[in-house]
């Protein structure tokens, strides 16, 4: 009989860790490529993009600005995980097209989401990264399936996980053959009303020190307030991410998904410039493919 324990973790600093995620299991850290872009590497890579794909207009001219200002890889969700049925679901396979296209316009890499092992083979064909979002980091029918594809996973922290099985969730998809996975904090329930979520930062040492995976900080969703996503996003570099996935819309007003969360054009920017000057009083530089160099 096999024991309801997981074979042998690692311990490391009294946590339990999952073998494959471990430090312990390889000698240096893992980058993950995204269609030629690395994450987790000495730089800090920034996604950007709506919270959703509406319409080809809305998508290319918030990836045209996104592109202007510095995000190296465009976000986009198509199969959108809405807590209430009566809201925009996502334009399905129709947006995950668009997203490709506006990915092929501007030359930016593209990240989807995918909520069920039925559209994982679609998504793996058309966009260069899959997200497992908070709701699905327990889905494990779900982490087998982009397991067995060979795309980078961005795996976003379920909001109720611990960080064990948080990592132990990514264990499941390096069972399977792949090892390009992002870890993503995305925020946690807690008892505080204020914020959309408790933005945890401090899972990003931990996990660092934990894992050989890179980590990466979603600050929209992690405070659900535009005004704080700039302050919570330069505080996720400082506390050592390796990235950060931010919700921009070319008119968050109009939005018809986390408006109230996303950054204008221009607040992006200048966000930008301050990432720029935090990233380099902590020792890293936020990535620029060479041509930009
Ligand atoms: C998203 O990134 O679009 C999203 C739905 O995020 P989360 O899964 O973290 O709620
Ligand atoms: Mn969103």
């Amino acid at each position: 009989m096999e024991s309801d324990h997981y074979n042998d973790p690692v311990v490391i600093g009294g946590c339990s860790v999952p073998v494959r995620v471990s430090r312990k299991s390889k000698p240096g850290l893992t980058t993950v490529n995204v269609g030629g872009i690395p994450i987790g590497s000495e730089t800090v890579a920034i996604i950007a993009g709506p919270c959703a794909v509406e319409n080809p207009h809305q998508l290319l001219e918030t990836a045209k600005y996104v592109k202007e200002y510095g995000a190296v890889i465009l976000r986009g969700g198509a199969f959108k995980p809405r807590s209430s049925p009566y809201n925009f679901q996502g334009l399905g396979e129709e947006g995950v097209r668009m997203l490709r296209e506006a990915g092929k316009a501007t030359g930016l890499p593209i990240v989807t989401e995918v909520m069920d092992t039925r559209q994982v083979a679609f998504v793996a064909e058309n966009a260069d990264m899959l997200q497992v979002g908070s709701r699905n980091m327990h889905n494990y029918p779900l982490l087998k399936e982009v397991g067995l594809t060979r795309k980078p996973i961005l795996l976003k922290r379920g909001m109720m996980a611990t960080l064990e099985e948080f990592l132990l969730a990514a264990e499941y998809i390096l069972n399977q053959g792949n090892e390009q996975v992002v870890l993503c904090e995305r925020g946690i329930r807690t008892f505080e009303p204020t914020t959309r979520n408790t933005l945890d930062l401090s899972a990003v040492p931990m996990l660092k020190h934990l894992t050989h995976l890179p980590v990466i900080v979603d600050p929209s969703h992690g405070t659900g307030h535009r005004w704080m996503v700039p302050t919570m996003a330069k505080a996720a570099v400082a506390a050592g991410a390796d990235g950060l996935i931010i919700e921009v819309h070319y008119r968050p007003e109009e939005a018809l998904c986390d408006g109230y969360q996303s950054l204008s054009p221009d607040e992006f920017s200048l966000l930008m410039a301050g990432l720029r000057k935090v990233a380099n009083a902590v020792g890293r530089q936020i990535y620029q493919p060479p041509e930009h160099v």
